[in-house]
């Protein structure tokens, strides 16, 4: 029987590092000839590790650190990978992390745990996820430009969603470009702003069936925020027709508020 999109996604992980039983490997690659979706969520995946492995060696000494970590870690995981799959795909590996050193111990912590009944703030630790795993990384932006209408018009070539590119430097936080990222299978627009040395992360992507809770929001100019903080960081999600929003960063949720507001008065009212 063929592999669904969940069980390749799944399986990924395993299957870049190359731990996959040949039978299941055969299969992830049958569905990738295939599959788009999962391809892109491939590439991308392979695209990240790269860029966190030239990073990882860029640092000689917690390289070493890095490497003991992720094999003591390995060890721990390989126990419990297949035991995960073959618990019905409860939940689904993060492969991004993999490779990140010491977010692994994040990583690992997640895996422990229960998934999150709480559909808003699992999607926030997720972003917070990514966020903490580009911050790691000393060039994240795929296009690296300050220039607002640039950074559009390449996303207006690459997604089919609108992405606006506010500016926020009236508050001293400045443009320092975007990526295409997922969420699972939703593709992501990605903006790159920092503060000083403090970055913030602007992410867009189509709302599509994402169920958000009713209660837990805050009324801002007859628009509805929700705030949340997910390890340390605060986060700021909200929803304009079929997009939603989110800011991350270390920086006050008051500050990344602001930054919302800014955002939703460029947006068309629906
Ligand atoms: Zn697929």
């Amino acid at each position: 029987m063929a592999m669904t999109c969940q069980e390749v996604r799944a399986y990924l992980e395993a299957y870049l590092d190359r731990e996959l039983p040949i039978r299941e490997t055969l299969e992830v690659d049958a569905h990738l000839t295939f599959c788009m979706q999962c391809q892109w969520i491939q590439a991308k995946e392979r695209e990240f590790r790269a860029l966190l492995r030239t990073r990882l060696r860029r640092e000689a000494a917690p390289e070493t650190l890095a490497a003991r970590i992720r094999h003591g870690i390995r060890g721990l995981e390989r126990r419990s990978r297949w035991q995960s799959i073959r618990r019905g795909l409860r939940w689904a590996p993060l492969p991004l992390a993999l490779a990140a050193g010491l977010l692994l111990a994040v990583h690992l912590a997640d895996r422990r745990e229960p998934p999150k009944p709480d559909p808003a703030r699992a999607l926030a630790a997720d972003l917070v996820r990514k966020h903490v795993t580009y911050s790691q990384v000393e060039e994240p932006a795929e296009v690296v430009s300050s220039d607002r209408l640039q950074l559009a018009g390449w996303f207006r070539d690459r997604v089919r969603f609108d992405v606006p590119v506010p500016d926020f430097s009236p508050s001293g936080i400045r443009l320092l470009g975007g990526r295409l990222s997922d969420l699972g299978d939703r593709p992501v627009a990605y903006l790159f702003y920092a503060k000083g040395r403090q970055l913030l992360s602007l992410y867009a992507f189509p709302r599509r069936e994402l169920d958000l809770p009713e209660g837990g929001w805050t009324e801002v100019n007859g628009e509805r925020y929700f705030l949340t903080q997910s390890q340390g960081h605060a986060v700021v999600l909200w929803g304009r027709g079929e997009t939603l929003f989110a800011l991350v960063s270390l920086l006050p949720q008051e500050e990344l508020l602001d930054c919302a507001l800014t955002l939703s008065r460029l947006l068309p009212r629906t």
